[in-house]
């Protein structure tokens, strides 16, 4: 068939779904067939729950003339019915569990085994400090390396003791937590009201929910990183009527004040910034494993805790509702778990809502980039040579700050299109030998691995600065630098020189984790965003009647996303145009949205 044909019988398909008000999800054109029943298990979509409805209502009440005002129509977007995807769409070099139970690296080069702990792991077997170094090494890539804030304003290094041997309780006497340090509760209390500030639609949803509790009955389990914007998610849900135990997904990444600041206020949270590997799981079973209490929905990054309640305590998915998972591994591993037929509830992947992927990963990083880069190295910007590798969503954030910042940027992609986009952009698209000797620095945002291998690391110039934008630890060859001949030299906390016999240095930022996320902050207003989808998602799910959503992985529609995006415009004092009926009908729109097909990106 020819690429037109094809094109038309897209568009044909599209036209008849936007008059139907039934949208479907982006699917490739070769996959005709799954396309025709995909259309088809769409439109029979179920219709939303009450409850969900009332949530939708409650959030979209416009009470405070400083939040939001949205449309009629806007109020009911959350009963949109879910769209189901059919295809994952994420890059190689992430983890996922197999059938059996382990986990693999994904998709094509699946070789690598990542050590998960063991189900008959005993936890009171404990490491000293350096052996708990070494341990990290081998902790699960998503706990290591899974995107967050993970800078913390307070200093842990001077208390040696392990929280798993302090007995600590807070100002109520109630002491179901394990934290670094309850007496840091009133500095983390002023971070999450500084991170209040930035995170407009939570706090809508929090006051327009005061009366309504769509989260009543709602005992959620999370495993995310413990940041000041993630208490304000986990202080929304509990406002909404939920109860929630929470660990950490990143051994690195909790901001230990913040941990105190929710523990004080009553929430259970097991997580202190430098986890060994075997706290990492006993935070997370301490989150599970309690008397008298049984999770029903889930909220993962990166699919740890969905591992261990699937290995350790399966049972408790019959009263589990639904699982909500943000990260692109952790959908990686839900997609191989509906695929082998083993995932037993529904679950939501927030990850590919265009609300995370377009800002989370554009603007937080075009942000975030410099915050990092500055921080570790005080590097001057204008004038430097810089190759960014991969021009995604990330790579088009980094290229474009350090563009305006007056460096010379380069561009390395395997994808024409992307690499049109690239040039069109104003850089220079190079292969990245033809650039490695003459460089300052080199950023890597593929989501791929081995991108920056040791012939490269060999050639780049004295001073070279390397760091990693993407999820994984994988795309820069760090393994490749622990040679005898090299000398490392710890220079900041996060900044290495790797030392080559004849005097040559390059600057290794994290160790090649990412970089913004491990030396810098990242945007709370981004986080907003994704946080918003998160809660709105948890909602739905828990709402759902019976029967609504299968055993599956959907996507949120595109309704959602545009509700969610609307709630955050007040912010920017930003005036949205409304369609006239005229136009609306011209477009063959719905005047109140969805404004766009699903798979507009
Ligand atoms: P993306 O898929 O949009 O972009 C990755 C690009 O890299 C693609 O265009 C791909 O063609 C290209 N690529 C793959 N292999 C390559 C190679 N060997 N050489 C050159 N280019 C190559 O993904 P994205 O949204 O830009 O995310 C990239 C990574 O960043 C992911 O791992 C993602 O999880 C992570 N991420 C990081 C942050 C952060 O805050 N640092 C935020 C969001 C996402």
């Amino acid at each position: 068939m020819s690429v037109q044909v094809v094109a038309a019988k897209m568009a044909e398909v599209e036209l008849k779904d936007i008059n139907s008000k039934s949208l479907p999800a982006a699917m490739p054109v070769a996959q005709k067939q799954e396309e025709k029943s995909a259309i088809k298990s769409q439109t029979a979509a179920p219709s939303p729950s009450p409850a969900v409805s009332a949530a939708a209502k409650v959030a979209a009440a416009p009470e405070d003339p400083t939040l939001p005002t949205p449309s009629p129509n806007l109020m009911k977007m959350p009963q949109a019915s879910v769209l189901k995807r059919t295809e994952p769409q994420h890059n190689g070099g992430e983890a996922f569990i197999n059938p059996d139970g382990t986990v693999t690296e994904a998709p094509k080069t699946v070789k690598k085994q990542i050590q998960f702990a063991d189900q008959k792991q005993e936890f009171n077997k404990r490491t000293t400090k350096i052996g708990r170094r070494s341990l990290s090494r081998s902790i699960s890539q998503s706990s290591t390396d899974s995107y967050s804030s993970a800078a913390s304003y307070t200093d842990s290094s001077d208390d040696e003791t392990s929280p798993r041997d302090k007995q600590q309780k807070n100002s109520k006497g109630n002491g179901d937590f394990c934290i670094k340090n309850i007496k840091q509760a009133d500095f983390g209390r002023r971070e999450i009201e500084i991170a209040e500030q930035e995170m407009p639609a939570l706090m809508a949803l929090r006051k327009r929910a005061q009366g309504e509790k769509p989260l009543a009955g709602a005992k959620i389990v999370g495993c995310t990183h413990i940041t000041a914007q993630t208490a304000v998610l986990m202080e929304t849900l509990a406002a909404l009527g939920a109860q929630c135990r929470w660990a950490a997904c990143n051994i690195y990444s909790t901001q230990n004040e913040v941990a105190a600041a929710l523990a004080e206020g009553g929430f259970a949270v097991f997580a202190w910034k430098g986890e060994s590997e075997d706290d990492f799981w006993w935070c997370i079973d301490r989150c599970v494993n309690v008397e008298g209490w049984q999770p029903n929905m889930i909220l993962d990054d990166g699919g740890d805790l969905t591992h261990w309640i699937y290995k350790k305590y399966p049972n408790m998915f019959k009263k589990i509702k639904g699982i909500v998972e943000e990260s692109v591994t952790g959908v990686h591993r839900l997609y191989q778990l509906s695929k082998a037929g083993k995932l037993c509830v529904p679950a939501m992947n927030v990850n590919d809502s265009v609300t995370k992927q377009k800002f989370d990963n554009l603007y937080c990083c075009r942000e975030s980039i410099l915050d990092g880069l500055k921080r570790t190295t005080d590097v001057m910007f204008g004038g430097k040579q810089v190759v960014v590798c991969g021009y995604g969503e990330v790579g088009k954030g980094c290229s474009a700050a350090l563009k305006a910042m007056g460096s010379i940027v380069y561009v390395t992609e395997i994808d024409p299109i992307c690499a049109l986009q690239a040039c069109m952009d104003g850089f220079r698209l190079v292969k990245l030998n033809e650039v490695i000797r003459q460089v300052d620095i080199v950023i890597t945002c593929t989501g791929n691995k081995n991108v920056v291998v040791r012939e490269y690391l060999d050639r780049m110039k004295n001073g070279c600065i390397v760091c990693n934008m993407g999820h994984s630890n994988t795309e820069i060859d760090v393994a490749s630098l622990r040679t005898p001949e090299l000398t490392w030299e710890r220079v900041r906390s996060q900044v290495d020189h790797v030392i080559w016999p004849d005097g040559k240095r390059i600057v290794l930022l994290a160790e090649g984790r990412l970089l913004n996320l491990s030396c810098s902050t990242v945007p709370t207003f981004v986080l907003s965003i994704t946080a918003t989808t998160q809660a709105l998602a948890l909602i739905e799910l828990y709402n759902a009647p019976e029967g609504r959503y299968k055993q599956d992985v959907y996507l949120l529609p595109k309704k959602m996303d545009e509700y969610v995006a609307s709630l955050h415009l007040p912010t920017f004092d930003a005036h949205l145009t409304e369609l006239t009926d005229e136009q609306a009908k011209y477009l063959g729109l719905n005047k109140n949205g969805p404004f766009k097909p699903n798979y507009y990106r």
